[in-house]
């Protein structure tokens, strides 16, 4: 079995990666969960790209494995919690559960052993998402996106074979996922630069050392894999996904509550999160080709608390937030002598980050030609967007979560209104 290293202090102990390593199958669960009866759970496709040739493989080997749970291909699994719950229900201790899948499935069945306490194993099917090695599940809780915490699977078996033989789209997915750590890098060099949030050079070095190199060919399913499992590794030493993830995902995550669809299909998570790492480009470059004076001199200005609550309210009338959007708006305004000394600190900073910027990110067209060339869309209306919900996006966006993004920076300047233009 060629087993991957994997960096010290991980939730995750044992990585499988190669050609038909899918027969090591077997080996690996003895070896990482002795004892205990394998309980695969899949949905129809996964079952047919490797879920039913594992249990084959697990059969042969005489293990004596649990009738599997196979969801229905059609309609696509939701990241529902509740899910999760009834999963876990059926979880017993001297089992280890096997999520046969990618995104969706390896995200419920991780929440599913999370709460029963178990640890479990995943079979990756496609190049498709960072969320593999990850602790932390993207669910959906009572309506709302949110990460919920999780340990990420204690042993991981990626089969090269079954990855390439997966739909095209999804590694183009996986890929535009892999390339939003490189504006996310300049979302927290930004939030670095103002003393928001200090880059941890450790975890920042597991992602930022080699993003570059990962992402520089799109066919290379070896990187892609390895640029995806380092970022979830960042993530399990961070203890949150500020390493992978910046504005570009808080676009997703907006449209995602909005239940965007394309040709009555939810759109893919790296499909999204690419097409916000366009958008955030745009504004990052908005920024890096504005002088510090000609953007003090377009500075908006600030808003009363008051009338702050207002606007937020506007934003959330689609009322498909969750409950606590417009609390953790609120709680970020920064109004009267806190709004300007924060504005201040802006652009004493700005040529700072201007150049953290041009150092960070490649030039737009750049990013454009990179998603296209992997087959991943590179215009909103391409997921199903109109212009109205593209820019509506963006400023929702700001509000949902603490994370300090580009976006923070532009309305703390009062200089969104001006960066929104660039889309
Ligand atoms: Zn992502």
């Amino acid at each position: 079995m060629n087993l991957v290293s994997i960096p010290a202090g991980m939730e995750t102990g044992f990585f499988v990666l190669g050609r038909g390593a899918l027969s090591d199958l077997p080996e690996l669960l003895r070896t990482a969960f002795p004892g205990r009866t394998p309980w695969l759970i899949a949905d129809e496709n996964t079952w047919r790209a490797a879920g039913a040739a594992a249990s084959d493989f697990l059969r042969r080997a005489g293990c004596s494995v649990m009738e599997p749970q196979i969801f229905p291909g059609i309609p696509k699994l939701h990241p529902d919690y509740a899910v999760s719950r009834q999963l876990a229900g059926r979880i017993r201790e001297n089992m280890v559960p096997v999520a046969v899948g990618s995104g969706v499935l390896n995200d419920l069945v991780k929440c599913a052993s999370g709460i029963a306490g178990v640890s479990y194993c995943c079979v990756a099917t496609a190049a498709s998402v960072d969320g593999y090695t990850s602790s932390g599940g993207a669910m959906t809780v009572d309506g709302t996106k949110k990460t919920v915490p999780c340990p990420a699977p204690y042993a991981l078996l990626a089969d090269v074979e079954v990855l390439e033989n997966a739909p095209p789209e999804m590694m183009a997915s996986g890929y535009a996922d892999l390339l939003t750590k490189v504006p996310a890098g300049a979302d927290w060099r930004i939030a670095d630069i103002l003393g928001i949030e200090p880059i941890d050079r450790k975890v920042w070095d597991m992602v930022q050392r080699d993003i570059r190199c990962w992402v520089a060919d799109c066919r290379n399913l070896e990187h892609l894999f390895a640029g995806l499992s380092a970022t979830g590794y960042s993530m399990q030493v961070y203890h949150d996904s500020r390493p992978a993830s910046g504005a570009e995902h808080l676009f997703s995550h907006v449209w995602e509550m909005e239940h965007l669809s394309c040709n009555g299909e939810e759109p893919s998570h790296g499909f999204k999160v690419g097409i916000g790492t366009i958008a955030v480009v745009k504004l990052m470059y908005f920024i890096a080709d504005t002088p510090a004076d000609r953007a003090r001199s377009l500075a908006r200005s600030l808003l009363s608390e008051e009338a702050r609550k207002t606007e937020v309210e506007d934003l959330l009338k689609r009322g498909c937030y969750g409950s606590a959007v417009a609390e953790t708006a609120m709680a970020k305004f920064l109004s009267g002598a806190a709004g300007a000394e924060r504005r201040e600190l802006i652009f004493r900073c700005w040529e700072k980050i201007q150049r953290a910027i041009r150092e960070q990110l490649f030039p737009p067209e750049k990013f454009t030609e990179l998603l296209r060339n992997a087959g991943a869309p590179t215009d909103y209306r391409e997921i199903g967007l109109d212009r109205e919900q593209y820019i509506h996006g963006a400023r929702t966006a700001q509000l949902i979560r603490k994370r300090y993004t580009v976006l923070d920076l532009l309305y703390e300047a009062g200089l969104l209104d001006d960066a929104l233009k660039e889309l």
